[in-house]
């Protein structure tokens, strides 16, 4: 047991905890940010990040992260390295567990984002970033006239590949049913398009590179009759969904059907007066690290007005998130 209550207590080392972190420390909040033993999220799997401002060259996504890291350290954030077990919101000050370990703070930031469903496969595993991708919108660009690959059957999936055909020279959707989950609309609008082929009902049974590396096909699998196919690509986008990492709070804050966080509208306070939740972990939509880092600075910015106002300090508290 920590004896000590902290002002505000971040949990997630991604874009959005390590800028809520950074605005934490600079307004003297002291916080302890307990990152997750697979700190910095999903841009450790990301290679190049050419869509975040402020590196005109680009960045690898590790890198990046470290920056993030070095830059909320130097104003005295404090690091824990490890996961979250168990929160307490039902009294005040908040209880945050690690292990045998609690720590208490008068308020918590969560950012513990969501991670991008995976096929499963070895070989998906061994070539993130080397041509298997998890985000259109961040990697398209790397495959101008190239063959790629889209796998899964929903809104993302379409978006992700209507998205490509404006880089890519040839983009096969491959799902694993004959019907699809996605809105009609998206579906009609990706068949529209001559640069998309689509097969089904397939799954991917390995994705093929070459000894440096490099991804150089999808090796595919008929359901119903076992054939195997070979698509040559250069990527692989899996777009089979995301899964926010709410599990720990999900029976104490108010969630969407997803699991996703539910904020106020024009804030980042989640239904207990305290807690505040920003990035991924709430949203669904853009799911961008620029988006997350904005989001942290607000939830930052949120925490620090609340915690005025408890202090007696509303007018320090400028505009405190609306309740
Ligand atoms: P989703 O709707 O859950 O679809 C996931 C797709 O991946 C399904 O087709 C599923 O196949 C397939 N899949 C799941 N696990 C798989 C596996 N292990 N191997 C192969 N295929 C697998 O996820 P989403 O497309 O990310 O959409 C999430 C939500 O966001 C939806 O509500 C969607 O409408 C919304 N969204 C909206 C837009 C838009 O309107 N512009 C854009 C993106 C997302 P089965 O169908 O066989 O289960």
């Amino acid at each position: 047991m920590t004896e000590d209550v902290r002002d505000v207590i971040i949990i997630g080392g991604g874009p959005a905890g390590y800028t809520a972190a950074l605005y934490a420390a600079r307004a003297n909040l002291n916080p302890l940010v307990i990152e997750g033993f697979a700190w910095g999220g999903q841009l450790m799997i990301t290679s190049d990040v050419e869509n975040y401002p402020g590196y005109p060259e680009g960045v690898l996504g590790p890198e990046m992260m470290n920056d993030f890291r070095r830059q909320a350290e130097r104003f005295g954030s404090e690091f824990l390295t490890d996961d979250v077990t168990e929160v307490d919101f039902s009294e005040h000050p908040f209880r945050v567990s690690v292990g045998d370990d609690e720590y208490r703070a008068k308020s918590v930031i969560i950012a513990t984002g969501a991670n991008a469903r995976q096929l499963g496969l070895e070989s998906e595993r061994s070539l993130q970033g080397r041509g298997v991708s998890y985000c259109a919108v961040c990697d398209a660009a790397f495959f101008r006239e190239r063959e790629v690959v889209v796998v899964g059957g929903g809104d993302s999936a379409m978006e992700e590949a209507i998205f490509l055909t404006k880089f890519a020279s040839k983009v096969t959707v491959v799902h694993r049913r004959d019907e699809f989950r996605a809105s009609p609309i998206m579906l009609d609008r990706a068949r529209a398009n001559d640069a998309i082929e689509f097969m089904t009902p397939y799954v991917v049974d390995e994705v093929l590179d070459t000894d440096e590396a490099r991804v150089t096909g999808v090796r595919v699998r008929h359901l119903e009759t076992d054939e195997l196919e070979t698509i040559p690509a250069q990527g692989v986008f899996v777009a089979i969904g995301h899964d926010p990492n709410t599990e720990l709070f999900l029976d104490q804050l108010d969630h969407d059907e997803a699991g996703y966080l539910v904020t106020q509208p024009g804030s980042t306070a989640t239904n207990v007066p305290g807690v505040f939740a920003a990035g991924d972990v709430v949203d669904h939509v853009y799911r961008q690290a620029i988006t997350a880092a904005g989001m942290g600075s607000m939830a930052a910015l949120d925490a620090e007005r609340w915690l005025a106002a408890q202090h007696g300090h509303p007018d320090a508290a400028l505009a405190a998130p609306r309740t």
